[in-house]
């Protein structure tokens, strides 16, 4: 593995072994501003500020037009599941007509 270059951490200015910070929340909903992922460079970081840094991004909940944006998503999929099922149960009681139907033709 290579030696972490060592250099002045973007956040608390000291020399220590860096790591480049990628945030991994980069799938968001609506084209929002986020803190994490609008960044043209991501900050070179110590361990220490990258496990910081890592919780800040972790705790950090959606935009409330997202998580409504989430929800909607949610129950669309939901209702959509509900209607695959729905149209087996369907397809289940044709298939039984159609076989009652040819044995009681034979
Ligand atoms: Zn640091
Ligand atoms: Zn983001």
């Amino acid at each position: 593995m290579a030696k972490p270059l060592e250099a002045r951490c973007d956040h608390c200015k000291q020399n220590r072994p860096l790591f480049l910070y990628e945030p991994d929340h980069n799938c968001h909903l609506l084209p929002v501003a986020c803190r994490w992922c609008d960044r043209d460079k991501q900050p070179l970081l110590c361990t220490r500020c990258w496990d910081t840094e890592k919780q800040l991004e972790d705790r950090t909940p959606a935009s409330l037009e997202e998580q409504s944006i989430g929800s909607f998503l949610t129950a669309v999929m939901t209702r959509s599941t509900q209607h695959d099922e729905q149209c087996a149960t369907d397809q289940a009681t044709c298939d039984g007509i159609a076989k009652a139907t040819e044995e009681s033709a034979s």
